[in-house]
């Protein structure tokens, strides 16, 4: 099924993470109800303390496993739950082969450290791509699970066609969640792009990005990237998410740049849904590792 191609005002194609989300669960759940070889999927959810967002993400993620045709099992402890409890708590899912896939939702809250529970992740259940194991994996070039949120960007790109093959990218933004792992998966072999990594100490952040074909916006900062940033034709792509008065805002003024970029995501409806699909794509994998 091909996508519709969309337009902003301005002319970019409209990069729909939620269409694209919605294909890809499609895609899932026909390869799932046509493959009697596997088993019951199943993605479990952790969520630890009562923090509104994070329920909110999880619960997308339980509907959205279930649309895909796996299942889906909930684990929940509250804010209180000690440092042990939960990662006695992981562990048990860790060990539980009916488990395909495991997805603790961060951040913990205050006084847990999410290290040594992350560490308990065995790294074929490890469908958030996060733990030391399955970074190494992805430095080395090995099978492993990526992270979701830089993987869904590489979907948007690739589906989108937009090609990374020798071009420039910037990613904005270094952490592990998504910097880091975007900045391996866009110079990887295969996907062949020049890519400069830009931070909070970058000096000039309009110079580091103006020549880029592919902009990636993991800062966090509302607005940060405006059309003085982006060359014509560029793609940009925003992961950045600000809750302002305004209601939830991206690190990209859509507005702006939208009528000088080639093609742009939306915020919300871009990047946020890929990961997403990408956990479901992940969790499916973590079933065929394991079987
Ligand atoms: P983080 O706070 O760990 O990292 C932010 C990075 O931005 C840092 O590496 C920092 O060096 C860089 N930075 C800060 N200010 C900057 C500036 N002025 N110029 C250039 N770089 C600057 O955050 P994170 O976990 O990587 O998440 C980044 C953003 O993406 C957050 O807003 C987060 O909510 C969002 N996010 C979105 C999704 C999604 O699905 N769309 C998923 C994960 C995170």
């Amino acid at each position: 099924m091909a996508l519709e191609i969309k337009h902003t005002a301005g002319g970019a194609i409209l990069l729909d993470g939620n269409a694209l989300r919605d294909q890809i669960i499609a895609e899932l759940a026909e390869e799932v109800a046509g493959d009697s070889s596997l088993p019951n999927v199943c993605l479990a959810t952790v969520l630890v303390g009562d923090d509104k967002p994070s329920r909110v993400y999880v619960g997308s993620k339980q509907r959205k496993a279930v649309e895909a045709g796996l299942s889906s099992r909930h684990v929940e402890l509250p804010a209180t739950a000690t440092q042990a409890e939960v990662e006695a708590a992981v562990a048990e899912l860790a060990e539980d082969p009916t488990v395909h896939g495991i997805l603790v939702q961060l951040p913990l809250p205050d006084g847990l450290d999410p290290e040594p529970v992350l560490d308990l992740l065995p790294p074929e259940k490890d469908v958030d791509g996060l733990t030391e194991r399955s970074m190494g994996r992805l430095v080395r070039g090995r099978d492993g699970h990526v992270p979701c949120t830089p993987q869904g960007v590489m979907e948007l790109l690739g589906r989108y066609g937009i090609e990374t093959k020798g071009k420039k990218a910037v990613v904005i933004g270094r952490s592990t969640l998504v910097g880091l792992p975007q900045v391996l998966l866009l110079g990887a072999k295969g996907a062949d792009a020049t890519v400069t990594l830009a931070h909070s100490r970058t000096a000039d952040l309009v110079e580091a990005c103006r020549d880029a074909d592919i902009i990636v916006a993991a800062a966090g900062i509302a607005g940060l990237i405006t059309a003085e940033h982006v060359k014509p034709g560029a793609a940009v792509l925003d992961v950045g998410i600000s809750r302002t008065a305004d209601g939830i805002v991206g690190d990209v003024d859509f507005e702006s740049v939208q009528a000088v970029a080639g093609a742009i995501t939306p915020m919300p409806g871009g990047t946020g849904p890929m990961t997403i699909a990408c956990l479901m794509q992940n969790t499916l994998a973590a079933a065929r590792m394991q079987q």
